[in-house]
């Protein structure tokens, strides 16, 4: 609570009061890891299977309701499918959560920041009594790290006594992760989602911020044409250039991709049009702009009030 609190100052630890505390005796068997079918939860799973000094899952967590409308029943179904499938090309179990919070809570909590990893762990929790260990996926690598709902640091201390919460991933950038694992795996590749668009109920739209470096990453490991799950879609230069970067994260995974491009030379185009999307003001901060040029000038002439 008291770092949640540091990251937004509306925020006030609690007291927590109980008539009693009871340990958790419980000593479940399985390990799970959150699946979406996305890089960051591709990547950490992969690591696990192929590494023998990590705890390999014997269940993949997929919440229905998290990262695409869970009423679109069609869109509901491709997803559960290819999941499924996925998790039976990796030779491990399926299962599946759905929650309903998301709708109740949107209108009044930003979803990343506050509201991502307390719903996503909460549900985990739930399951306790069947994992001794639960891993959640990293959003953001360790040198982009910001106040996120998902944090390396916050994420273990919902652990119990019978079940211990793992944060990981977060020592690889995205690029990185599709590189060093997603693309190696035609099971992952086969079931890889990153949209969050869906328009038409698409599980990859190609086209929106997401899906669009996703492809660059894949064509730069050489995954592109292995990857049935962007209908054939390419990295396309006009829509990476007019991507709109809202936030600090966003720009420095640019700067990540022009580094990357940089070093591999065989893409210029897209290397050119990530500097375009990088030198672009972001229509937030134009926005915004208006609004800051008021503070100045009233902060100028009335110091002592502050918009
Ligand atoms: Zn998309």
């Amino acid at each position: 609570m008291q770092i949640w609190s540091g990251w937004n100052r509306r925020l006030q630890p609690v007291e927590i009061r109980a008539a009693e505390t009871l340990t958790d005796e419980r000593r479940p068997e399985g390990v799970a890891s959150f699946y979406s079918g996305g890089v960051d939860s591709s990547y950490t799973v992969l690591k696990h299977i192929g590494d023998p000094r990590l705890a390999t899952p014997s269940h993949l967590i997929l919440v229905h309701g998290f990262d695409y409308d869970r009423r679109n029943l069609a869109l509901r179904e491709l997803v559960r499918d290819r999941i499924a499938k996925v998790a039976a090309g990796f030779g491990v179990g399926l299962v599946e959560a759905e929650t309903n919070l998301r709708e109740l809570t949107d209108p009044f909590v930003f979803w990343g920041t506050l509201q991502y990893a307390p719903l996503q762990l909460g549900i985990g929790l739930a399951m306790s009594g069947e994992f001794w260990r639960i891993i959640t996926s990293s959003g953001i690598s360790y040198p982009m790290l910001i106040p996120f709902g998902g944090h390396p640091g916050v994420d273990p201390l919902w652990s119990t006594e019978a079940t211990e919460i793992v944060h990981e991933g977060a020592e690889a950038s995205r690029v990185e992760k599709v590189a060093w694992q997603v693309a190696r795996s035609d099971v992952a590749l086969s079931g890889l989602r990153v949209c969050y668009m869906n328009p038409g109920g698409a599980y990859n739209c190609g086209r929106c911020v997401k899906c669009q470096r996703t492809l660059a990453a894949l064509q730069l490991a050489g995954a592109l044409d292995r990857c049935p799950t962007f209908d054939g879609a390419l990295p396309d230069p006009e829509l990476i250039a007019a991507a709109d970067l809202v936030d600090d994260q966003m720009r420095d995974q640019v700067r990540e991709f022009i580094a990357t491009l940089k070093a591999d030379g065989r893409y210029p185009e897209l290397e050119t049009a990530f500097e375009a999307s990088l030198s672009r003001r972001s229509r937030r901060a134009r926005l915004h702009e208006p609004l800051s040029a008021l503070r100045v000038l009233r902060n100028r002439h009335a110091p002592s009030l502050r918009l």
